[in-house]
């Protein structure tokens, strides 16, 4: 039988651990640093090739997924509402926690940045804002520009959605296209992540010894806690205001969790999570089938606080210390990095090179979060799964649907 991907990730960061020491004893740490170290780099640019193509096709397609545009009244805000006011919740708890624990403080991980390079971009918050609008679309995809390529997508998608058939069906249908194409080609790539954590983990090992494994537990003790507060604090409050239980709900939605947990992707538990939704919770068809696609792809709770954290981390490990704008920066980029993630593994780690860039840290800083990013992107994938599935019943609920089943005090 084959081993399960997270399995071989684990094999191949204790094998990254061990090399990684030995070279140190045997002195070949320089053959790991500068020569196996270059299949980590290959991998990274593996996923960094498929950035601009998956965000594109996988908002486009995801904005259009909403279907005709009746459903984009009253319906539509409240979704929009929704899903900014939790992933703003989850990230302002993971800059807090990070904040509070900071793993990364004082971390001897042998990175290096230059002060006039953080301060040359710490000059540019104000530019950032204003270039979320691009003057030249193409220009920002070439580039590699996201935010200005997350924003151009949301309206082309929207605008597709506004234009008569045939054009909207066969818009509709190309960028499905695509975003399945690029679904699998990141796929394939992901299949490669046992040798890229192997790579990274033994070069950083070799490098700095064992220094790395503190902050790097206590960053993922960070992330871990902080999902936690959001999904069983802030969710759950969500869910009993709006007259509904927690558990319940959490019980109708077990088994989506657990396909979330085990795929690390919310596109792939989609037909479960609307199952779920639909026959355990009693969520209309209506509801749900306009609220969980387009969830599945922009409303990702875990994966935005995940960003923040993550990004965070990186600057206290550089040494780095974020002045007020700069976090808030960091807020809004990791809010419109969640949106631009699309629903599959790994996404989320792909896309904090966007918030290095914003804050102007260097992008090599991701290496050293790779080993963990698998653990972390089935638990994040699981509140993605749990926030979207959460948000159609409370909409439901605002749209007086009798059906649901998780009501808090249901007397029949
Ligand atoms: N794997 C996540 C999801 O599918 C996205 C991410 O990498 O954060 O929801």
């Amino acid at each position: 039988m084959k081993l399960k991907l997270h399995w071989q990730i684990v094999i191949a960061l204790a094998f990254g651990l061990l090399i990684g020491f030995m070279s140190r004893g045997l002195g070949f740490e320089s053959f790991m640093i500068d020569r196996v170290s270059i299949l980590g780099t290959i991998f990274l640019r593996g996923l960094r090739m498929v950035i601009v193509p998956m965000i594109v096709s996988s908002i486009i397609s995801g904005v259009t997924s909403i279907g005709t545009a009746q459903n984009l009244g009253r319906m539509g805000l409240k979704t929009f509402a929704y899903y900014v006011t939790t992933s703003l919740l989850a990230i302002i708890t993971g800059l807090i926690m990070v904040n509070l624990i900071q793993p990364g403080v004082g971390a001897q991980v042998g990175l290096q940045a230059t002060p006039e390079g953080i301060a040359a971009n710490a000059a540019k918050i104000g530019e950032t804002l204003l270039g979320i609008i691009p003057t030249n679309p193409l220009e920002a995809m070439v580039n590699g520009d996201i935010l200005p390529t997350i924003f151009f997508s949301l309206l082309f998608g929207f605008f597709i959605t506004q234009s008569p058939d045939p054009y909207k069906t066969q818009l509709t249908d190309l960028f499905s296209g695509i975003f399945e194409v690029m679904m699998k080609l990141t796929h394939f790539i992901i299949k490669f992540t046992p040798i890229g954590v192997f790579a990274l983990m033994a070069k950083t090992i070799a490098q700095t010894g064992f220094d790395v494994i503190l902050p790097l537990a206590a960053y993922m003790v960070t992330v871990i806690l902080s999902l936690g507060i959001h999904a069983i604090v802030t969710l759950p409050a969500l869910l009993y205001l709006a007259g509904l239980s927690p558990l319940k709900h959490a019980k109708a939605m077990s088994s989506a969790l657990l396909t979330a947990f085990s795929t690390s992707s919310s596109s792939a538990t989609l037909p479960l999570t609307m199952e779920s939704v639909e026959k355990n919770a009693g969520a209309s068809n209506k509801t749900s089938s306009f609220v969980l696609p387009l969830g599945a792809t922009i409303n990702m709770d875990g994966t935005a606080l995940y960003e923040c954290v993550a990004a965070m981390f990186i600057a206290q490990a550089y040494g780095v210390d974020l002045t007020f704008g700069q976090q808030a920066l960091v807020v809004l980029t990791a809010l419109l990095a969640s949106i631009g993630a699309a629903g599959i593994p790994m996404a989320g780690f792909v896309m904090i090179t966007v918030i290095l860039g914003a804050v102007g840290l260097p992008l090599e800083g991701v290496g050293m979060i790779l080993a963990v990013d698998r653990i972390l992107d089935m638990m994040r994938t699981c509140v993605n799964v749990w926030s979207d599935s959460s948000g159609t019943v409370i909409i439901a609920k605002s749209e007086k649907e009798t059906g649901l089943q998780v009501l808090r005090d249901v007397s029949t």
